[in-house]
């Protein structure tokens, strides 16, 4: 995935700073001096953890002040641009960047954030997301004539990997994404993402955090 197939600005601000990171050409970090490599470092780590449902409160000051230290210690235009990159992000996505740290992710991308269920109501039991699970974390029984008593089909969260194949193969919707880890935001039915964001109410608490 390149930065421009994702829309998703935590997503996006972290795979910039890992392709500056790694690059070995002359575009990339040279690693001579420590405020742009640990500091760029960091901040990756932590986009990553926020990513991974493992935010905490700190991390959003912590990369305030990485994003001051890349940009006031790099020696380089490289270094000090990135460190503006992560400072832009902080003041124009603080909102993502909270709503990330609480565990959602609006735009269905950052797959630990994203809750895949089966909507029973729906769900004509034809099998086919249980066939296309890599992971066996569909339960349930196929519809088959002449016979009752069917286990529903459901999916279990502890094996589930947020691939997204079921969503994918189901003929009926009955597949619902939600954008949170904790499946609290109401599932929608879905047969591709991304789509556009939900409006949501701006956060003055995210954004004094942020920046
Ligand atoms: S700021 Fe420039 S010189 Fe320093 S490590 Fe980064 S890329 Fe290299
Ligand atoms: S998202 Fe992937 S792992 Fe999870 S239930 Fe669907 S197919 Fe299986
Ligand atoms: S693919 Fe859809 S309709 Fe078929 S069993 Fe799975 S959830 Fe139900």
């Amino acid at each position: 995935m390149s930065t421009n197939d994702t829309k998703c600005p935590v997503n996006q601000t972290k795979m910039t700073l890992e392709r500056f990171y790694s690059d070995e050409s002359k575009n990339g970090m040279c690693s001579k001096c420590h405020p742009c490599k640990l500091g760029i470092y960091d901040a990756i780590r932590i986009l990553d953890a926020i990513q991974t449902g493992k935010g905490e409160k700190h991390h959003i000051p912590l990369l305030r002040r990485i994003a001051r230290n890349v940009k006031d210690g790099s020696m380089c235009k490289k270094g000090k641009d990135h460190g503006d990159i992560l400072y832009e992000f902080l003041v124009f996505h603080a909102e993502d960047l909270c709503r990330h740290a609480k565990g959602i992710c609006d735009d269905y991308e950052c797959k630990s954030l994203v809750t895949y269920t089966v909507n029973a109501e729906q769900c004509t039991m034809c099998g086919k997301c249980q066939e296309a699970c890599p992971s066996s974390a569909v339960e349930g029984q196929k519809m088959e004539l002449y016979r009752t008593g069917f286990t529903p089909f459901r999916i279990r969260q502890k094996r589930c990997t947020h691939c997204g194949e079921c969503l994918a193969v189901c003929p009926d919707s009955a597949v619902l994404i939600s954008g949170d880890a904790a499946g609290k935001v109401p599932g929608k039915e879905r047969r591709t993402i991304p789509e556009p964001k939900p409006a949501y109410a701006h956060s003055d608490e995210c954004v004094e955090a942020s920046v």
